[in-house]
């Protein structure tokens, strides 16, 4: 925690604390050495890695340095279509067929061989991914490893999930994810699949898919049949070949809306389920008789959490009038405390933006932002000379109706609102094409109960923010996509009831 120097009376005899920021903590880097990263990878396929036939390669880097960290495959439409016909054979004459208990045994020992090597995958993740080590290593890894154990124990108790029903897998798995939650994502998609008996092609984002190889290791390792799990990388070309490829029974897919609204017209009529996890525009209510320290800290960890690169982030802040001046100005105290810079510095709070298109994307809103009027306040820290960085930034004075309240920016961009009723705050937060998540801080339970009945989004977290379990479902409601996953409710996505 930063070191509070000056402490000075303010008027009304409470305390208020300055944070000095001459003061810097020595580095404390984790080592790379923990890590081995092949110069190339190819695609791993039918339980062996396979050359593409594409015989294309593209560079993934690391955006903390703007530096080549490996060379991944680019899947072409016939590498799309072998890893599809190994995962048909491996359902039809494998997986679908072994006792669910069997099939349990190998989700387990990937969840422990996950956890034998979460170092090595924590760092893999900060260097490719750009995000901060502590978050990788105490969030996105244990939290990966914790979704194959939770599914690894589902898989031999259906009955119970869906009690008097029957299940039966859907088939082949068609999984695209993204580039913010890379590792954990692909345990998300490949966990409840495979507990349930179906198999899956499982496609990463075309900047971070050294996490899923090295899991295509884990997985080789672990035994598990050839062909129920088919890693293959490349961009969007290979995503669309995935969700087009008639063989595919179900599409999973995490990402843009964008990029969702196509999938859902791509599959239209061919009888393909399909789950979409898509943007999101949270808000983040603090009511005056909230615990506002509490509060704050909440909202830092709900917005630049992660470079803001979290479909889930806080990134509207509506803070109750009469302490919307407290809020906002211990709000610019703890940004200014923040440390930005090297995502494997054990003290780093903020990594590298992920790409440099992804920069882009968050100047242009900042742009936006000061031109609709509202007041941009940065941190002033220093930022690295190479590699894609944003100071934390927070707007103030926001219209409801201004793009940077209602557009998701995914990167360290607060925009804080007012409001005086209950009533009012709820209409706002609601005014939203999106709906996956938001938060409520208040010290009344039964206010906690009332907002959250009548909030539209999927996840509401009271007094707290960005807490995620296996056991609990998360997914959106309007713009935000559909269906769920973790939970019982991520087991439903992969099984048809058929009495
Ligand atoms: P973001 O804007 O967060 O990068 P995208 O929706 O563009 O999100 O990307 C999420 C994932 O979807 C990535 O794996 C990407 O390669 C993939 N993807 C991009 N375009 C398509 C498409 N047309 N069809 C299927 N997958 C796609």
């Amino acid at each position: 925690m930063p070191i509070a120097k000056k402490k000075t009376a303010a008027k009304n005899n409470t305390i208020k604390l300055k944070f000095d920021t001459s003061w810097s903590y020595a580095p404390a880097p984790e080592s790379k050495s923990a890590a081995t990263i092949k110069p190339q990878y190819d695609l791993f396929i039918n339980g062996e890695w396979q050359k593409p036939l594409s015989k294309k390669y593209f560079d993934t880097i690391n955006p903390a340095k703007e530096e080549k960290l490996s060379e991944v495959a680019e899947s072409g439409p016939a590498d799309v279509d072998k890893a599809v016909n190994a995962a048909r054979h491996a359902y039809e004459k494998v997986w679908r067929k072994m006792p669910a208990k069997e099939r349990a045994k190998y989700v387990f020992r990937i969840a422990r061989m996950v956890q034998e090597r979460a170092r090595e995958l924590a760092i893999i993740e900060s260097l490719d991914g750009g995000k901060p080590i502590r978050e990788s290593r105490d969030f996105d890894v244990p939290t990966a490893a914790n979704h194959f154990f939770y599914y690894a124990g589902w898989a031999d108790k259906l009955e119970y999930a869906f009690p008097n029903r029957v299940t039966e897998p859907l088939g082949v798995a068609g999984q695209i994810i993204p580039w913010n939650f890379p590792l954990l994502m692909a345990a998300w998609k490949i966990a409840p699949a495979i507990a349930t008996g179906n198999t899956v092609v499982l496609k990463p984002a075309e900047t971070t898919s050294l996490t899923a190889l090295k899991l295509a290791e884990i997985i080789e390792e672990s035994g598990l049949p050839p062909g129920v799990v088919n890693i293959i990388t490349g961009a969007g070309e290979t995503g669309a070949a995935i969700v087009n490829h008639p063989d595919i029974n179900k599409i999973a897919f995490t990402g843009s809306t964008d990029v969702g609204k196509i999938i859902q017209k791509a599959i239209a009529g061919t009888g393909k389920k399909v789950t979409l996890e898509l943007g999101g525009k949270a808000a983040n209510i603090i009511f005056e008789d909230a615990p506002i320290d509490q509060a704050v800290e909440g909202v830092i960890n709900g917005i630049y959490f992660n470079q803001g690169h979290v479909c889930c982030a806080g990134s509207r802040l509506y803070v109750q009038e009469s302490v919307a001046k407290e809020v906002i100005r211990k709000l610019k105290d703890r940004i200014e405390s923040l440390i930005v810079g090297d995502p494997l510095d054990k003290n780093t709070d903020i990594g590298a933006i992920n790409s440099k298109q992804q920069l882009a994307t968050i100047h242009k809103y900042l742009d936006i932002g000061k031109k609709e009027g509202a007041e941009m306040y940065q941190s002033s820290c220093a930022l690295p000379g190479k590699g894609f960085w944003c100071r934390p930034t927070l707007f103030t004075n926001v219209a409801q109706s201004n793009r940077i309240a209602q557009e998701e920016i995914f990167g360290p961009v607060l925009a804080i609102l007012t409001f005086r009723t209950d009533d009012e705050v709820i209409e706002k937060a609601n005014n939203s094409p999106y709906g996956l998540s938001a938060g409520v801080w208040t010290d009344k339970g039964s206010k906690i109960f009332n907002m959250t009945k009548r909030m539209r989004a999927g996840v509401i977290w009271a007094n707290t923010f960005n807490k995620f379990d296996p056991s609990s479902p998360f997914g959106g409601y309007k713009e935000s996509g559909f269906g769920r996953e973790g939970g019982l409710h991520g087991l439903s996505a992969y099984v048809n009831l058929i009495n």
